[in-house]
């Protein structure tokens, strides 16, 4: 017997043995998810039930993923892995790349590189599924698949042994049916889980300071149990808020001592109970603190003067930043690229792309002025390029595209240099206002048609600093014109 064989041996004889406890079903699923993941030598394991309609995958046990992950968003049984809705075990080599795969952003941000997902089936049905992930790419064997098929098949014993499947579905329609209700209703991302009311005002007022930013969070996600007595929970400890992004939970605080010093108790004993979470326990000047330590706001106001809101949150753009460099870091394998940018509004995007491009390749930057009326302006290089691009894969990088007209004058200008190729990446893409069919290989985001600073992008020179992409309040704008 190889090693291999005799890890999955002693990892079946762990599995069976969890399956035939009488520990409640979702302890049972997490100790095989974890037991799978180990044997398997992956990074992570999901168990996943089929909505009765076969429209959804909800996680009903998991090991080793982030709260960010398993989060994402609801799995649509349709668009992730469905081969295995087909009864077939999927393999995925690179789960950044596959279209089969629903969340390749997220996928990236784990560090998820290959899948391997296996059918769950009760009478003949499939009811659900069960996937590994990797960090390295994997090409799974045939040894592989058949160890997570026969887990597939514990699982499904253990669900109908214990008969809680039916329970399951029956929390799982429930929760299917609140997400309906909250799809149907336009909100921000983060407020899938927003509570009818807050239990202080603070908790509201910080809540409100969370979406301006577009930063995601959760009220009251878990409580921590405590102190225990025979088994029995004596004390709990809920925190007010989750910031998947951050991985941090938040307990909000007024000043007074008696307070905190209850609550710095029940926080060392958490931090002691489970060292892994990451909390913080906070008053106001702490909070705005934070934000501005993460990037998000200036220390002592609550928001940016002059900004609507917040488009893109710097999480959210570093995320898209990062995908795009990995794109621009396949595509342009042993070739020799020459990123090309006009000042000033391209710094940030520029700064960022290159540094997450994994290629050796040379910056160059242009500048150009606008001269003339509203009606007749021109475009005019008051800074051409230092170096020779004559022979070399250019790839023009933007901050934004509108009409297109100066991407036009300057990608023609450039093209009557001889690159070997020349492409566009443009990090915001105004689309609606496009006079100019300009071609665009990468693009970050899609914008509005609303004039947006932040990460580069000015208005009269200043706001190039916010570390976020925001849209300027109208009134700015249009007091400006009734100058
Ligand atoms: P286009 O020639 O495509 O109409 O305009 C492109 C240039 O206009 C951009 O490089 C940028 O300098 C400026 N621009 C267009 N829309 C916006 C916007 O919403 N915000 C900012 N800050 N600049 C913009």
């Amino acid at each position: 017997m190889d090693n291999r064989e005799y890890s999955y041996s002693q990892a079946f004889k762990q599995i069976a043995k969890t399956a035939n406890t009488s520990l409640p079903l979702k302890k049972v699923l997490n100790s095989i998810a974890r037991s799978t993941a180990k044997a398997l030598k992956s990074s992570g394991c999901t168990i996943m039930l089929l909505s009765p309609q076969k429209e959804h995958l909800d996680i009903i046990a998991a090991y080793g993923l982030s709260d960010l992950y398993l989060r994402k968003g609801a799995l649509n049984a349709h668009k992730s892995l469905r081969e295995v809705l087909d009864g077939k075990i999927v393999a995925i080599f690179d789960a950044t790349q596959d279209e089969r795969v629903q969340y390749p952003e997220a996928a990236d941000t784990e560090k998820i590189s290959s899948v391997l997902a296996a059918p769950l089936l009760q009478k003949g049905e499939i009811v659900g599924q069960v996937r590994i992930y990797t960090e390295e790419p994997r090409c799974f064997s045939q040894a592989d698949k058949d160890f997570l098929a026969t887990v597939a098949n514990i699982i499904a014993i253990a669900m109908e042994k214990t008969e809680l499947h039916q329970v399951l579905i029956a929390e799982h329609e429930e929760t299917v049916t609140k997400r309906r209700k909250l799809a149907d209703t336009p909100q921000l991302p983060s407020s899938s889980l927003r509570p009818s009311s807050f239990g202080h005002p603070s908790e509201e007022e910080f809540a409100k300071l969370l979406d301006f930013y577009r930063i995601e969070w959760l009220y009251e996600p878990r409580s921590f149990p405590l102190a225990w007595h025979n088994d029995k929970v004596m004390e709990m400890f809920t925190p007010d808020f989750y910031l998947p992004e951050l991985d941090l939970y938040i307990e909000l605080t007024t000043l007074k001592q008696s307070l905190i010093t209850e609550k710095n108790r029940k926080l060392r004993r958490l931090r002691e109970l489970y060292p892994e979470v990451n909390i913080k326990l906070l008053n106001k000047s702490d909070y705005l603190r934070l934000l501005a330590k993460y990037g998000y706001g200036r220390l002592g106001g609550t928001k940016v003067e002059g900004i609507d809101r917040v488009l893109f949150s710097h999480t959210q753009i570093q995320r898209r930043v990062r995908a795009l460099a990995k794109r621009i870091s396949q595509d342009y394998a042993e070739r020799q690229l020459v990123l090309v940018g006009i000042l000033k509004g391209v710094v940030c995007f520029m700064s960022d792309l290159m540094q997450h491009i994994t290629l050796p390749l040379t910056i160059d930057f242009m500048a150009i002025s606008y001269y003339g009326t509203d009606n007749e302006s021109a475009v005019k290089i008051t800074k051409d390029l230092d170096t020779s691009i004559a022979g070399l894969d250019v790839i023009m990088v933007e901050d934004i595209v509108d009409t297109g007209m100066t991407l036009n004058y300057v990608l023609n200008h450039l093209a009557s240099h001889n690159p070997r190729s020349l492409h566009v990446c443009t990090l915001l893409d105004k689309r609606a206002r496009r006079l100019i069919n300009v071609p665009l290989d990468y693009i970050g985001f899609e914008v509005p048609d609303e004039f947006v600073v932040g990460y580069g992008l000015d208005y009269h020179g200043e706001y190039r600093n916010l570390p976020f992409i925001g849209a300027l309040t109208p009134e700015l704008i249009e007091k400006e014109h009734k100058k």
